[in-house]
């Protein structure tokens, strides 16, 4: 596969020039197993698919040039996520986890931090996850308790996390710690860029109902991190966190919206025309297509410079509600395949039925996102 030059500039010539590397390049870059695949075998083609696209340009196309890309419009990257989640070739969420964790470390990062370690994290050489929750605090983030404090050889960290997704796989991990007292809540939280291999952390994968153990719990027993790999200053990682988490309401939701489109479509071509009520696949449709123009606005905003902030709960809460429509529709319409059936088929269908479920649940719960509408949006409230 020859490199190409990727002209990051021009939307509509990247989509045309992509999707003819895509439709050229499309028997190497296709899975090799049959339906979802297995997780360690959806990571192997991510890690492959990554390599590919970043060597021939346009996994580096909208990064920074600082940081191994080529520069240009970030809806370039929303677009490469977009066609390959309409090709199948990768798993979205675990592809869009690089567009949740990236864009805060090469904002707070060092700067030769940075540019030392997201090439690595563009071309799928190595795999980064999120320790923010932990068994007592999800929803409730500024309670967080995994502590570090100050030694002569760094930060010494101690402490669990939980929910950690692709924990078992990652090679870094930006987590937060509480390095000020727990009165001082938001004020005594710090960002960390840990590496996964450091001595004294423990990673328990968890066994989950759609079959994937997707996420982990992490134990960080006297961890040693360097003072270097502070995310933004001491006592300013509520500010990271709040920055990283529209991310997750961004170009990562635009890249599923892709996958919510390709899934609908197929279940429509297989199921039984007598399955599918047109008024409920009407609104299935709308719901989809709400979202879908709520989140270009907010991709356009993005590509403008803008900061994203508390209006992406918005979009959170509308693919939430389009992801559950799309496979409660697809559960009644496939009923047997997607409740019984035991070919790779109807696997893939049940798991993402059922995974469809956390979509209320993961980068914040439905409820939060309500919340955070209603108080910093609406001014309906106190705004804590
Ligand atoms: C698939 C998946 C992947 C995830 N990956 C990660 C990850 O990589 N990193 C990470 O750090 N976390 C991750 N999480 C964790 C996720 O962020 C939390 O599950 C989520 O924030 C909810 O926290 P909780 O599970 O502790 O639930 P709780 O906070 O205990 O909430 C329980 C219920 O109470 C409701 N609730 C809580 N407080 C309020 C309130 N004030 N008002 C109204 N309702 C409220 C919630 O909406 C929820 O329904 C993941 C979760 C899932 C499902």
């Amino acid at each position: 596969m020859t490199g190409v030059e990727v002209v990051a500039d021009d939307l509509v010539e990247f989509r045309a020039s992509l999707d003819t590397w895509l439709d050229a390049n499309g028997a190497v870059l296709a899975p090799g197993y049959e339906g979802a695949g297995e997780l360690d075998q959806q990571m192997d083609q991510l890690a492959k698919v990554k390599a590919l696209l970043f060597d021939a340009g346009w996994g580096r196309a909208g990064w920074p040039e600082r940081v191994g890309g080529l520069g240009g419009s970030t809806l370039t990257r929303a677009y490469l996520g977009e066609a390959l989640a309409a090709r199948d070739l990768v798993e979205p969420g675990l592809f869009s986890m690089t567009e949740v964790l990236a864009p805060t470390v090469i904002e707070y990062a060092a700067p030769a931090l940075a540019a030392s370690v997201v090439p690595a994290l563009l071309r799928g050489d190595e795999t980064w996850c999120q320790g923010f929750s932990e068994p007592d605090t999800g929803s409730n983030l500024a309670a967080l308790a995994c502590r570090a404090v100050r030694t002569d050889d760094g930060w010494r960290v101690t402490g669990e996390k939980l929910w950690t997704s692709l924990a078992q796989y990652a090679d870094r991990c930006v987590l937060l710690v509480r390095t000020g007292t727990t009165e001082s809540a938001h004020r005594g939280i710090t960002a960390l860029f840990v590496d996964m291999d450091s001595p004294g952390i423990t990673v328990r994968p968890i066994g989950t109902m759609h079959g994937g153990a997707e996420f982990s719990e992490l134990f960080l027993d006297d961890v040693v991190v360097p003072f270097s790999r502070t995310l933004g200053d001491e006592g300013a990682g509520w500010t990271v966190a709040m920055d990283l988490l529209p991310y997750e309401r961004s170009t990562s939701l635009w890249h599923r919206a892709a996958f919510l489109h390709r899934r609908l479509q197929e279940a429509l071509e297989s199921a039984p025309p007598e399955a599918l009520d047109p008024s409920r696949l009407g609104e299935v449709t709308e719901l989809l297509y709400a979202f879908r123009a709520r989140s270009r606005g907010t991709q356009h905003r993005m590509a403008d410079g803008d900061r994203l902030g508390p209006e992406t709960s918005i979009d959170k809460v509308l693919l939430a509600t389009a992801e559950q429509a799309v496979f409660d529709l697809v559960a009644d319409a496939l009923a047997p395949e997607v409740t019984t059936g035991d070919d790779p088929r109807s696997r893939r269908w049940r798991s993402e039925y059922l995974y469809s479920r956390a979509a209320s649940i993961y980068g914040g719960s439905a409820e939060i996102q309500r919340n955070i509408i209603a108080r910093r949006l609406l001014d309906l409230g106190d705004d804590r």
